[in-house]
């Protein structure tokens, strides 16, 4: 079944599961995930200044032929990069590295310290520009929204946090739900360490699915994008295979007591 997209509040339309490429470093292993995830069905690939392989995946996507317009890529301004003077000078790294003119989506990688203000206001003259056609956060919590929210002239259309059965941050999504900001989820497999939980392996059982697409439709089911990370051929084309089957009450009901507040990476709550 085909890939469902959302809405962001520009009209932009994302699809729904886009491919991590955090941690893969190599030139071959990104072209090789991104020539296999497009066959299976991908069509949105979430980058970073920070993860240094921006080149690759800009190569990955040109070799395929495929036309820009039919695939959503976001990439991250880095923490290093929040100066003022640098905000702008470093996406343009970016889209050079990425051979486009310009990206899907541009987010502020983390709420850093009062760098964050100005470095928005960047991110609005980027947008304004056309070579951002959304712009958005990551790792922000309501209260860092909310201060956003009251000094911005374009809204964030996204915010990318940590999300997954393990960390379901309810009040987040609300917040955000409110405020039409759609939410993606980051780390949604907690990096692959939970695939031998019991719940879950119950509930994929019962569904003649794995784990991990259990933990994704859960994520698909919450109205998030998902960004599972794999350059594994067989988990690439596994975890597409999400849209196709629906978790019901009961499953949500039990996954519900899976939410213990985990957070496996790092954790924004006390950022000023
Ligand atoms: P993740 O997607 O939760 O997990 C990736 C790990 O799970 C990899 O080790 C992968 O190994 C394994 N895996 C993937 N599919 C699997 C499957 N079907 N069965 C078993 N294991 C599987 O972790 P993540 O990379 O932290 O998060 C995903 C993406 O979110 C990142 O790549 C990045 O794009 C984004 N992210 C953003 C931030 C931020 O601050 N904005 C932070 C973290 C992540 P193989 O590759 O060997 O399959």
């Amino acid at each position: 079944m085909a890939v469902t997209n959302l809405k962001l509040n520009n009209g932009q339309q994302i699809p729904q599961i886009g491919l991590g490429t955090w941690l893969i470093k190599d030139e071959s292993e990104c072209k090789k995930a991104i020539k296999v995830a497009l066959e299976a069905g991908y069509r949105h690939f979430d980058t970073a200044q920070y993860y240094a392989n921006e080149q690759f995946v800009g190569v990955a996507i040109k070799e395929s032929n495929i036309k820009r317009q039919d695939i959503f890529i976001t990439t991250k301004i880095s923490i290093d990069n929040f100066l003022p003077s640098r905000v702008i000078p470093s996406f343009e790294k970016s889209l050079e590295k990425l051979q486009t003119d310009y990206v899907d989506l541009l987010l502020l990688h983390f709420p850093v310290t009062k760098l964050r203000h100005t470095a928005w206001k960047k991110l609005e003259e980027i947008h304004r520009s056309g070579r951002a056609k959304s712009i958005g956060v990551s790792n922000y919590t309501i209260r860092h929204l909310k201060k956003l929210l009251n000094e911005c002239e374009v809204k964030p259309a996204v915010n990318q946090v940590e999300i997954h059965v393990f960390l379901q941050q309810p009040k987040l999504l609300d917040y955000c739900k409110q405020n039409d900001i759609v939410v993606e989820a980051y780390s949604p497999l907690v990096h692959g360490r939970s695939m031998n939980n019991e719940t879950l392996m119950a509930i994929a059982k019962k569904h003649n699915k794995s784990t991990a697409q259990i933990m994704l439709r859960w994520c698909v089911e919450q109205d998030l994008v998902v960004l599972p990370k794999s350059s594994n051929p067989g988990r690439i084309k596994e975890n597409i295979q999400i849209f196709d089957f629906r978790l019901d009450d009961i499953d949500r009901t039990t996954l519900a007591q899976l939410d213990d507040n985990y957070h496996s990476s790092w954790d924004p709550t006390y950022v000023p």
